[in-house]
């Protein structure tokens, strides 16, 4: 079954009726993009750069992450690389970084709000991405984004980094890609006033589900409510893929999500142009692709949005799927 299944590495994610989405991976280290590769990744759409910070004194200067990620890209190309800013805080945490001792870390002073708040780090991180631009596809993606003015806050940085590396005559591409990950609910609820800012959404179902949900991803004792198929989620779902089409720009999904065969049918249906995801993933979701139309994943966005649990939701996807395979 194995081996069947690494047959799909040389093909791409193309459904009967034409649609092809990009299978990207999700990585933490350089030494798991081999792995990704392998497994038929067409370019790595998160790289939790946090990984980077971990497990040291000090954080990593400019020349060490830019040698990091252009490691990574040289391994990845010619395909492209998302680098996720410093996401640390929640469930990430960096002893030397996360100081404050928060009561209610999921909600604090994470991600890019850490970034927003350590102007010197962030701007560092920033130029290495710009830097590692001039070697590969590289886009740059802001993790936790809650507001329009934060977005903007993340772009003027980038912009002075920018002009930084201008006047030290350091090579960039001046038109690297930007975007953000939906994984809030006042994100996926503006998701047609942030799409106006950026080129690309991907979204974070670990934590769009724990926020919208409040449900601790972590938590045993509420596991149980942790369901992707509720009906908000996809309500969710369907806002953000809606907004990013009007607008023009690609929506991802980034999220363990990705990843469940079961999903694929919704998830097509509702439009999304890239799935990336742990490497062991990737050949099952394109096996399933492969096998089905997008136009069948649009006819059952009626019936999906009729139930009322997210258990009726799985039975019918698992009936549907079982007709099919
Ligand atoms: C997510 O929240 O879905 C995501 C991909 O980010 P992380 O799991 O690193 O929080
Ligand atoms: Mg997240």
């Amino acid at each position: 079954h194995e081996r069947e299944l690494l047959a799909y590495r040389e093909l791409s994610a193309e459904t009967l009726d034409g649609f092809r989405l990009a299978l990207r991976g999700n990585v933490e280290l350089a030494d798991e993009v081999p792995l990704a590769i392998s497994q038929g990744a067409e370019g790595i759409g998160l790289y939790r750069s946090e990984f980077l910070y971990m497990n040291r004194p000090l954080p990593p200067s400019e020349e060490e992450q830019l040698q990091a990620y252009r490691d990574i890209l040289a391994k990845m190309a010619p395909h492209p690389v998302t680098i996720r800013t410093l996401d640390v805080g929640g469930d990430k945490f960096v002893p030397e970084i996360n100081l404050a001792d928060e009561a209610n870390p999921a909600m604090g002073l994470r991600a890019v709000r850490f970034s927003l708040k350590e102007r010197r780090l962030f701007k560092i991180q920033l130029r290495a991405i710009l830097r590692a631009s001039a070697h590969g596809r590289v886009r740059v993606m802001f993790p936790m984004i809650s507001g329009v003015a934060e977005i903007r806050a993340c772009k003027v940085l980038l912009e002075e980094a920018k002009a930084e590396l201008v006047a030290e005559e350091i090579p960039f591409n001046a038109a690297i890609s930007v975007g953000i990950m939906i994984e809030t609910p006042s994100a996926a609820l503006i998701a047609g006033l942030l799409a106006r800012e950026v080129d690309f959404f991907s979204v974070g179902t670990n934590d769009l589900i724990q926020y919208c949900l409040a449900v601790d991803r972590g938590n045993e004792h509420v596991a149980y409510l942790y369901e992707p198929l509720h009906p908000a989620i996809l309500r969710a779902l369907k806002m953000i893929c809606d907004a990013g089409r009007e607008a023009g720009i690609e929506v991802g999904m980034c999220g363990e999500m990705a990843a469940d065969p079961l999903y694929s049918l919704v998830l097509l249906g509702l439009g999304f142009d890239e799935l990336s995801m742990n490497a062991p993933g990737i050949p099952r979701v394109k096996r399933i692709l492969r096998q089905l139309r997008r136009s069948e994943g649009v006819a059952i966005l009626d019936e999906i949005f009729g139930f009322a649990t997210a258990r009726e939701v799985a039975e019918y996807l698992e009936i549907e799927m079982a007709r099919r395979f």
